[in-house]
């Protein structure tokens, strides 16, 4: 069987048996990551393991999530496809591809320089045209382009950033692991008319957020 072949094979099982099998029904979800060709999303070395039940590393100690963690992440959005949404935590451009099948356009920031050059080259590349990659302290958010319909952070916060919430859109939804080192869980926040309404849902692993809402070194290590 031709290459292209396999790993379609390969991503067609990983949807079926480590997503839909664990109980995500969003159909757009479920077909974004049946379309996304995860494995050029990471290093050569790793591609192998491209449609494994785990991350991966992605270089300067970060990783690319579980492809499960992804889609959860996406569907507790809640999109219907004519959103602006923003994602901290570009990393290899992943979850902002698998977003950009679902909603109208995606803003994505990566505080690493070479990760967020090296994402925007590939999402380019590969056509994912409706997103756009911008180097910062997404702990912060984008100010510039709120509100937002949908905003998800892809790694482990002290705490909900205000300045995040403040860019959210009425009825819209926050996902974010809140935690440090010993203990993160995934949250989800909505803002509505009446305030904030904020659910605490798993247990997760994810790397620190740093930046002026999130970690310092000292903290993320303490001595
Ligand atoms: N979503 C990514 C993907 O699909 O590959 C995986 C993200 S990785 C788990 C978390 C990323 O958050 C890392 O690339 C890290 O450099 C980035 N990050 C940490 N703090 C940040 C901040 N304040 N602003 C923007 N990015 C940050």
């Amino acid at each position: 069987m031709e290459t292209e072949s396999l790993w379609v094979e390969e991503r067609l099982r990983m949807v079926k048996e480590q997503i839909e099998q664990r109980g995500i029904r969003d159909q757009r979800v479920l077909q974004a990551m049946r379309e996304v060709p995860r494995h050029l999303f990471v290093p050569e070395e790793e591609q192998p393991y491209a449609y494994e039940d785990c991350p991966l590393p992605i270089g300067f100690g970060q990783t690319i999530s579980q492809p499960y963690m992804v889609a959860i992440m996406t569907a507790l959005l809640e999109l219907k496809g004519d959103e602006k949404v923003l994602e901290v935590g570009t990393g290899s451009g992943y979850q902002a591809a698998i977003l950009s099948r679902i909603v109208r356009e995606v803003h994505t920031i990566e505080r690493h320089p070479v990760l967020a050059q090296r994402a925007e080259e590939r999402l380019r590349t590969l056509g994912y045209s409706n997103v756009k990659v911008y180097t910062g302290d997404g702990s912060l958010g984008l100010p510039d382009k709120a509100p937002f319909q949908g905003i998800v952070v892809t790694a482990a916060a002290p705490k909900v950033p205000a300045p995040l919430l403040q860019q959210l859109a009425l009825n819209a939804y926050l996902v974010i692991p809140v935690g440090g080192p010993a203990g993160q869980e995934l949250m989800r926040l909505q803002k509505t008319s009446q305030g904030v309404e904020q659910e605490e849902l798993f247990p997760v692993a994810f790397v620190p957020l740093r930046g002026k809402e999130g970690w310092k070194d000292s903290q993320w290590f303490p001595r």
